[in-house]
């Protein structure tokens, strides 16, 4: 709807250099107009009903700075405005390229003079136009002559008292009088001469203030602390005000047309009667609300916009889709209302938590407003986590006792518990626990699938409670070392000296790495159409697999429903902990004949070999890939007395006897020891038994199903090409015996993961003997940087809060010094063998920073803990976006050729 509007144009003006008038602008570059003044001329264009203007160029602005508005305008401003009316006021307000760059604020009502002051009159009334003047010598005094603002709020303190009006109240046309006059006063005490009687004297001398605000040092340090450069210019916007006070239906305020937090239409807001620009946010008075039924729901009986206005409410809801097809997205109004007849101000950006953030891309998208490639954009991946997880919500108080590194997103509330077995207990009881662990370890895990959180005090991002509560979808902090656990006392005692014990109601914050006391609110996660969507489109347009971690039939059917596209690690391990094989598994590790070490393994072959048919049915033909065993040994051997006593009744062995057979296998360093394919090399037949299993269990799945498994065998911890030549050849040969076993033909594939610097730099021998490379960065970064991926937590956040790290290289891959080696190996991996498959399935498989590395570095897929695939598929799909658009990248990490050195 356009509105015919009185003119205001400096066109036939003498100028210099550049202005324009707003109506007839059309699309206009922010860096030269401003952002708000680009802004306005597009929202005049669309036929919003905007006050007619003009823009002063920064090129204009600076030319004014340099020789002063008074020369800039030659003397000509007066007649333009004189032209006018005298009831006509003008606004001046700052237009920055960039919003955040800051800006002078605006100053409104120029024009008011006791000479224009009876035609103001009588288009407003007495009143409305006496506050108008008020306004106008407060805006004028404080901006051009820098005068105090509180000199002048004390004059209306002290006329409200005169009369006795509290804060809601109205001061009459007397006392407005009376303020007008001691404002003149005020200014003229304090700046030794009168206010200015020409409007464009008034003009001018803001113009200037505006241009010299600008250049000043305070000014020029905020904007350039916001990415400005030295020498940023200053648009500025002339406008004819909309009057906000006077007769009839008068005010103004803001509305948002989209909820805040679920992106859903809803009309909020806050309007005033009788008042001009922000004032409805100022606190002045009680703000009255835009709609009847939010009025309602509030018991508020001050009318709302809807029933003072409703024709301009109307407007205001029909601009809204036109501007967010204008402008690409979801605006609300900074508006006024001048007897009942809307004028908008502004588009403000609409303000949106991260699931909103998803639906408006969406709708906008649909709406056409966007493309599906920008919508993709728009939504940072990590802040899918609110869809996927519960979220203390941010407006609660929270009373944090504690922090860490935030291991796993979420948060949940629950009850102390300080033992796995009683985590196990209270979630029998219907209730929830809270792990509270120094560290866990592999036998714990019964205990974390039974508790809502787990929270250490030691570990890093890679430790075990963060891998394995990351694929449990456990919120959890780990490495909260500010926390002492008084395990005797079963408590937990902070650093001032509260205390915490068991049973305490606690709640874990995992997306920020706090620990806070009780149970705040919290917003229950929501996997809505609008997310459903963006994922279908990420998924049409990523080039790069992704692939999750996945050890359990559980963890495989979340990973489904996640919509991966197979599993990129199965960390076989975890299978031995189930309590009904622990014990078999003991037998076998500290047998002492290879008969006896066979004899367990028997026992275990149909165990893993049932894992494995049902992982396989779950995935339905998509890839699997089965580590083999990767933990030192000792890992799995009892740690309680009780325990031992129990496997050497099993073993029919003496405790002393089982004790020295485990001491036996302890090490000094077992993660640097006996463990992944140096397992393999000297232990054979465990590794030959889990061949075994896979085998047949890809034989009896392609039997009954008609999407065939090829599975993928990985051997982790390889260093040297012989160790992958001694591994293969055995386990080709158990292929070929199950095969003939079984008269079947299996297809699969045998690859290793890339964990250690030496495969790294050896990977053009390893292609050699190999089908696929999986990158295991977490090993990769521990050997890198000679860091423990266990302690890391200790410092990892002093390391980080200090600049030392920019970020815990366990979280996010260490570009330079890691990922040299990663595009090192791929690249001599490739040169060996075009076809290499190239995966990473270290934590990093789910950081958006480390996917868009691994994207650019030509990988086949990433893989990650299920309950981070939406948010690797979406950060998949935007690196592919990146890299088919060049100019959106950030940073081209393909530029460096580290074998060219
Ligand atoms: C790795 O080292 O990156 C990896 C995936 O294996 P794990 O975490 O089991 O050592
Ligand atoms: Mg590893």
């Amino acid at each position: 709807m356009t509105r015919p509007a009185p003119g205001f144009s400096l066109e036939d003006m003498d100028m210099p250099v550049d202005h324009i008038r707003l109506h007839e602008a059309g699309e206009l570059d922010p860096a030269r107009w401003g952002a708000r003044g680009a802004r306005l001329a597009t929202l005049a264009r669309l036929g919003v009903p905007v006050p007619r203007g003009m823009l002063l160029s920064t090129a204009l602005v600076t030319r004014i700075t340099d020789i002063g508005a008074d020369r800039v305008f030659a003397g000509q401003i007066a007649g333009r405005i004189a032209a006018l009316g005298d009831d006509v006021l003008l606004s001046l307000r700052s237009s920055p390229p960039k919003p955040e760059w800051g800006g002078p604020e605006a100053l409104l009502n120029i024009g008011v003079t006791d000479a224009r002051l009876p035609a103001i009159t009588q288009r407003v009334g007495r009143k409305g136009a006496l506050e108008l003047y008020f306004r106008l010598i407060e805006g004028y005094g404080t901006m051009v002559e820098g005068l105090d603002p509180e000199d002048f709020e004390n004059l209306v303190a002290d006329q409200m008292k005169v009369w006795s009006v509290g804060s809601e109240g109205e001061l009459p046309a007397e006392a407005r009088a009376a303020l007008a006059d001691e404002a003149k006063a005020l200014y003229a005490d304090e700046t030794g001469h009168p206010f200015p009687q020409e409007p464009a004297d008034q003009l001018c001398a803001a113009v200037d203030a505006m241009a010299r605000n600008w250049n000043s040092v305070s000014a020029r340090l905020l904007r350039q602390s916001h990415g400005a450069e030295e020498d940023a210019g200053l648009a500025l916007i002339m406008q004819r005000m909309a009057l906000g006070v006077g007769q009839g239906a008068c005010g103004a305020g803001v509305v948002h047309m989209v909820d805040e937090r679920s992106g859903l239409p809803s009309v909020t807001g806050r309007w005033l009667p009788q008042a001009q620009g922000y004032d409805a946010l100022m606190g002045l008075r009680t703000p009255h609300l835009i709609t009847t039924d939010a009025r309602k729901a509030a018991r508020q009986t001050a009318p709302s916009l809807e029933e003072q206005a409703p024709e301009a409410l109307a407007e205001l809801r029909e601009h809204y889709t036109t501007v967010a097809n204008g402008l690409g997205d979801a605006h609300g109004f900074e508006f006024t209302v001048e007897e009942g007849q809307l004028w908008v101000l502004d588009a403000i950006l609409s303000p949106r938590s991260a699931r909103a953030t998803v639906r408006i891309a969406t709708d906008l998208a649909r709406s056409g407003a966007i493309s599906r490639e920008e919508a993709l954009l728009r939504v940072e991946p990590r802040t899918l986590i609110e869809h996927l997880h519960p979220q203390i919500d941010p407006a609660a108080p929270r009373d944090v006792f504690g922090a860490g590194l935030p291991a796993s997103p979420g948060a949940a509330t629950g009850r102390i518990v300080f033992t796995p077995e009683n985590a196990v207990q209270v979630q029998a009881q219907g209730d929830a626990a809270i792990l509270v662990r120094v560290e866990t370890s592999p036998e714990d895990i019964r205990g974390m699938h039974s508790a809502s959180a787990v929270l250490t005090v030691r570990g890093g991002m890679t430790s075990h409670a963060a891998v394995i509560a990351r694929g449990l979808g456990l919120p959890c902090v780990v490495g909260a070392s500010d926390l002492r656990l008084d395990l005797r006392a079963k408590a937990i005692v902070t650093q001032d000296g509260r205390t915490f014990t068991e049973g305490a109601l606690i709640t874990v914050d995992g997306t920020r790495g706090e620990v806070v006391a009780g149970a705040p609110a919290m917003i229950p996660p929501e996997l809505d159409g609008a997310f459903e969507t963006l994922m279908s489109w990420a998924d049409q347009v990523r080039t790069m697999g992704v692939r999750a971690n996945a050890d359990t039939p559980q963890d495989a059917r979340t990973a489904r429903s996640f919509a991966v596209d197979g599993i990129g690690l199965c960390r076989t391990e975890h299978m031995f902990f189930h309590e009904d094989r622990i014990t078999v598994m003991r037998k076998m590790i500290l047998a002492d004949t290879t008969e006896a070490r066979q004899a367990a393994l028997a026992q275990l072959l149909p165990m893993q070999r049932d894992d494995f048919v049902e992982l396989f049915g779950i995935m339905r033909g998509l890839p699997v890939t089965i580590r083999l065993l990767d933990p030192p040994l000792h890992e799995f051997l009892p740690h309680s007395r009780e325990e031992m006593m129990e496997l050497a009744e099993e073993m029919d062995l003496s405790v002393r006897e089982v004790t020295e057979r485990s001491n036996g296998l302890s090490e000094f360093n077992p993660m640097l020891g006996k463990r992944g394919v140096r397992l393999g090399v000297t232990m054979p037949e465990i590794y030959e038994m889990q061949a075994r299993a896979i085998f047949e269990a890809a034989a009896i799945v392609n039997t009954q199903n008609l999407e065939q498994v090829v599975p993928e065998i990985m051997i982790p911890l390889v260093s040297a090409n012989r160790e992958v030549e001694v591994v293969k050849a055995r386990v080709d040969d158990i292929a070929g015996q199950v095969m003939a076993e079984r008269e079947v033909s299996l297809t699969y594939r045998l690859g290793i993961m890339v964990e250690t610097p030496r495969a790294a730099l050896r990977a053009g021998d390893l292609a050699k003997s190999c089908a696929f490379f999986s990158f295991g960065t977490n090993d990769l970064t521990q050997m890198t940087y000679g860091l423990s991926r266990d302690d890391a937590g200790r410092f990892m956040r002093d390391y980080v809060n200090q600049g030392v790290f920019a970020e815990d290289p366990f979280h996010s891959l260490d570009i330079e010094g890691v990922g040299e080696l990663l595009l090192l190996a791929a690249r001599r991996g490739r040169r060996t063998q075009k076809e290499l498959m190239l995966g990473l399935c270290g934590e990093h498989g789910g950081d958006p920073g480390s996917i868009h590395f691994c994207k650019l570095a030509g990988f086949d897929y990433v893989s990650c803990s299920p309950f981070r695939a939406p948010i690797a598929r979406l950060a998949a799909a935007q690196a592919s976006l990146m890299t088919r658009h060049p100019a959106l990248r950030s940073q081209d990490t393909t530029s460096e050729d580290p074998d060219s050195t």
